[in-house]
């Protein structure tokens, strides 16, 4: 094989996922991690059907499953929660698995990591590649503890603020603030909740999704309201979250009322990015956010990070040579990744907007179609 040994940079989901699938097909993998508490935020992630695909393939799905709660499909409801607008099912992905899986991410976070290990990455944690220098033999790359090692191929899974895109590609193309921000906080989970409840607010949406039998979490992605500062200190989280859901009639203006502690609630305005193809120079090819970071509104951020792995190691193992195996890599994601960023960028649009001549609901068909095409 062209691709023996890999320097895998960042421990998040793609970053993990590309280190199990690599391990999977015999290739000897380094994982390095900048945050050495490897601390994970406290809530939680739809995993729709194409990532229970890849994480099946992983041998992954299962666990994630147990460990989840089925998402059997989606009602959505007006602001005010008296009208359902319209209830959807999930078509089956995997024989035997719930169309969609919700999970808390420590939980995905631990099952990624146990199978890593397991599968002999070797694993470093708090340590960043302070210089990455690439020649015909290999990418010959300097740590911040010291060591100095060369690889067949460096994959950048740093995310969406990803210092080796600055590093190798410059900062031309960088994350950039959609217009919206995101509210997040887990909670009791509502009796016999078992698909996603979507609210369809004035200035962006509000819901509920499964995580566990007693847990969920309950989340708002919304318009900053005129005026108001897009960073936010987290002192005045909760109270802030409780006003800006004033809008809000039926289950959320009930559990509305148990957001009370600044420090359950995850904030954050919402970026994306999409790195012109190749998102390769060389030997360092970047997946997951760090090339293709997605507005959450088809859930697909994550999935897209997992497939990411998955592919790349089906190319590695076809045992090509390196330019063939990055660009076979990249004839199989660029389109798939393009329609799910510009996708989901547009309903964003039409939630901030909504005289745009954009059909939301049309926009998440093709884009779960999309998703679900053959990988
Ligand atoms: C509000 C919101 C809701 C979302 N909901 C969903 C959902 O329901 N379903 C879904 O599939 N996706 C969802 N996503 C998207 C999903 O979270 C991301 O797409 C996914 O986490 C990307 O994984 P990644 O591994 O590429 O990057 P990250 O998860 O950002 O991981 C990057 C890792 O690299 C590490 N790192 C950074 N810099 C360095 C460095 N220099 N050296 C070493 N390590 C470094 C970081 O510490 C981190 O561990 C959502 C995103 C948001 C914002």
């Amino acid at each position: 094989m062209s691709v023996r040994r890999v320097l895998v940079v960042g421990g998040g989901i793609g970053g993990l996922s590309a280190a199990v699938a690599l391990r999977r097909v015999g290739v000897e993998v380094d994982l390095i991690e900048k945050d050495a508490e490897w601390s994970v935020y406290g809530v939680g992630i739809i995993q729709p059907g194409n990532a229970l695909r890849a994480l099946d393939r992983l041998g992954l799905a299962e666990d994630c499953v147990v460990q989840g709660h089925p998402i059997v499909g989606m009602r959505r409801w007006s602001a005010d929660g008296t009208t359902v607008l319209g209830e959807t099912d999930f078509p089956p992905a995997v024989p035997g698995l719930p169309p969609n899986n919700g999970i808390t991410r420590r939980r995905l976070h631990d099952i990624l990591v146990a199978a890593a290990d397991s599968a002999g990455a070797h694993v470093r944690t708090g340590v960043s590649a302070t210089a990455v220098e690439q020649d015909s033999e290999g990418a010959h790359v300097g740590f911040s503890d010291g060591q100095h090692h060369s690889y067949d191929l460096v994959v950048g899974a740093d995310g969406l603020y990803s210092r080796l895109r600055e590093q190798i590609f410059g900062d031309d193309v960088k994350a950039k603030f959609t217009g919206q921000v995101a509210w997040r906080i887990n909670l009791p989970r509502i009796p016999g909740l078992d698909r996603l409840w979507m609210y369809r607010g004035a200035r962006g949406s509000a819901g509920f999704v499964p995580l566990a039998h007693d847990l969920m979490y309950m989340l708002t992605i919304e318009k900053v309201p005129d005026g108001a500062p897009v960073r936010l200190p987290r002192e005045g989280l909760a109270s802030e979250y409780r006003n800006r859901l004033a809008e809000y009639g039926g289950a959320v203006a009930e559990h509305r009322e148990l957001v009370r502690d600044d420090a359950e609630v995850v904030y954050r305005p919402v970026e994306n990015i999409l790195l012109p193809a190749p998102w390769h120079r060389g030997r360092v090819l970047l997946i997951g956010d760090a090339a293709h970071g997605t507005s959450p509104h088809c859930g697909q951020g994550g999935a897209q990070a997992i497939e990411d792995g998955v592919v790349l190691a089906e190319e590695v193992a076809t045992g090509l040579p390196i330019e063939q195996v990055l660009d076979g890599f990249m004839n199989r994601r660029f389109d798939r990744c393009k329609a799910i960023v510009e996708g989901s960028e547009r309903i964003g649009s039409w939630e901030q907007d909504h005289t745009l001549d954009i059909d939301p609901d049309a926009v998440a068909y093709e884009v779960a179609v999309a998703a679900m095409a053959p990988l």
